[in-house]
């Protein structure tokens, strides 16, 4: 996967971070990932990334809720918010997120939901 290349042990790290491990997906939000499909949730991971993590959000770390799937799964690979994507994926804050980055993190997120659904 890309996440391995670009940042050996990224993920692995965060498998064994603690706080990281309480996001799991409920029941209902499991529902809601089988009825719109994988692609169709792609596509809202990557509008997500876009509207609220490509450039830094005046309320930078707080805008990412836990009432989506995606949310959980942005919470779960530390793509929720800009200081966590440079705390966990070496990414600074202040640069506005390229395409592949983008692509990145919406990778990050789908991986997740596809191992924990
Ligand atoms: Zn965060």
């Amino acid at each position: 996967m890309l996440a391995v290349l670009r940042n050996p042990g990224a993920m692995q790290r965060l498998s064994f971070n603690q706080s990281r491990q309480r996001y799991f997906l409920s029941l209902r939000f499991k529902q809601y990932v089988y009825d719109k499909g994988l692609e169709e949730l792609r596509n809202e991971a990557r509008f997500m990334v876009n509207k609220n993590i490509k450039n830094k959000p005046e309320n930078d770390g707080n805008q990412t809720p836990i009432n989506h799937p995606i949310c959980i799964a942005m919470h779960a690979t530390a793509t929720c918010c800009r200081k966590c994507l440079f705390k966990w994926h070496r990414i600074p804050g202040y640069l506005e997120l390229s395409e592949k980055q983008v692509e990145y993190l919406v990778s990050l997120i789908m991986g997740w939901i596809r191992k924990n659904c």
